[in-house]
């Protein structure tokens, strides 16, 4: 599989990639995801939004935003000093095409985000995956932001679909770059989880790439044993924008979910439930994630296919990692913006925390670990093992709740046959 460029149902399948090791003494491989960071064209510092928002003129300057992504470049800077990262993975929705007029503006722009990533040493590689606003009223199509995988310091050059899969690893100069260590490999599946939708939201998961997905797992899976330690691989990792519908009605193992909160300041919460939040809360059906409507079961598939954590942005407000009683975990990177979607142009509330980024480190014998980091540097209580042991929990806390409710159900019923009597 890691001979072969092929594309299986859409899926890209890539060359492994032997990276140096670039922190002394340190082997793991730390990856550092930023999303949503909306960036809009430098020279701007207004932005007229859509006929849904009357027209309103958010003025960056005056309403305290970003002019020329200053503050975002910044933080990328500071993130890369404090977390030397071995990998970045931009997941989606970072440059904003809908302020942009120019149809290689979104070169440009972007560049201007990868400059500090190419000013380390040794350069920081990068890959990214399209979100639902990176060709959004945009100039130019999603098909031509494919090119982006030409730009300098790109870890997958030869990436022709925004769906591929890839083994990563690492050696020091000392090591004869030998085998790929399954003790510390990683494989990373990049996909495209779509653009806005006008009936189910957002597109749901293409069905091909679930399908292609299914495939290359089930083949990993038929191998025989002394093939299949050829592509054991110490995590299994899939970065994607686009929440999948699981990610709603779940409690956050850490982190937060504060998208319901956001969406009821914006007052977009639907009728009668904005009169009632409360009400909403109770029920817990205030725990939402910015899914498409429609499910193409690639939850189900990544499930059997034992991938150990999805990570995703675009709800701004939700930065949590979560379960829904197996693997995959569900994971949030934190919003890495300062620019006026980051909090719905002001209207969705202030942002719960600092903008930042989350850090993936996979290291030899050891658990998956990740953590958010901002300006500030690791923000403790967002540390969590991902070693499947919350999986249990969450799974127990769930029937216990199922049983609870039905044993509610049934109490009601029995006092009320008592008071109809
Ligand atoms: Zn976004």
């Amino acid at each position: 599989m890691e001979d072969s460029e092929d594309l299986i149902s859409g899926i890209q399948i890539l060359e492994h990639v032997q990276l140096l090791q670039r922190r002394k003494d340190d082997k793991s491989i730390r990856i550092l995801q930023l999303t949503d960071m909306h960036l809009f064209p430098p020279h701007q510092t207004t932005w007229k939004l859509g006929a849904n928002k009357q027209h309103r003129v958010v003025d960056f300057v005056k309403d305290g935003y970003d002019p020329g992504n200053k503050k975002a470049i910044l933080l990328v800077q500071t993130l890369l000093q404090n977390v030397q990262p071995d990998l970045v993975i931009f997941t989606g929705d970072i440059v904003d095409g809908r302020p942009h007029t120019k149809d290689d503006s979104w070169q440009t722009t972007f560049k201007d985000i990868i400059q500090p990533l190419l000013e380390t040493t040794p350069i920081t590689p990068w890959t990214f995956c399209p979100g639902n606003h990176d060709d959004d009223d945009a100039p130019w199509t999603r098909n031509d932001l494919l090119e982006i995988f030409q730009l300098p310091g790109c870890i997958s050059p030869k990436c022709q679909s925004f769906n591929h899969t890839y083994t990563l690893g690492i050696h020091s100069k000392e090591d004869s770059i030998s085998q790929n260590d399954p003790t510390t490999s990683t494989r990373l599946w990049i996909f495209d989880s779509g653009g806005n939708h006008p009936t189910t939201r957002y597109d749901p998961f293409p069905k091909n790439i679930v399908n292609g997905y299914k495939q290359l797992t089930q083949a990993i899976i038929d191998l025989p044993d002394d093939l299949k330690e050829k592509f054991k691989v110490a995590a299994d990792l899939a970065f994607f924008h686009i929440p999948l519908p699981e990610y709603s009605g779940i409690d956050p193992i850490v982190g937060e979910n504060n998208l319901f909160n956001a969406i009821l300041s914006s007052n977009s919460v639907p009728s009668p439930w904005k009169f009632c939040p409360w009400l909403v809360r109770c029920l817990g059906k205030d725990k939402i994630a910015g899914s498409s409507t429609i499910n193409s079961g690639m939850f189900e598939a990544l499930r059997k296919g034992k991938l150990l954590a999805t990570f995703v942005g675009h709800d701004h407000y939700s930065d949590y990692v979560g379960s829904r009683g197996t693997a995959p975990y569900m994971t949030y990177g934190r919003v890495t913006s300062y620019a006026p979607p980051s909090n719905f142009e002001g209207n969705g509330g202030k942002l719960p925390w600092k903008p930042g980024g989350r850090v993936v480190r996979i290291e030899k014998n050891t658990a998956v670990a990740t953590w958010i980091e901002t300006i500030d540097g690791p923000e403790k209580k967002s540390r969590i093992m991902l070693d499947g042991s919350h999986h249990e929990m969450v799974w127990v806390k769930s029937r216990r709740r199922q049983t609870f409710i039905v044993v509610l159900i049934m109490v009601l019923m029995i006092l009320s046959l008592y008071w109809l009597k």
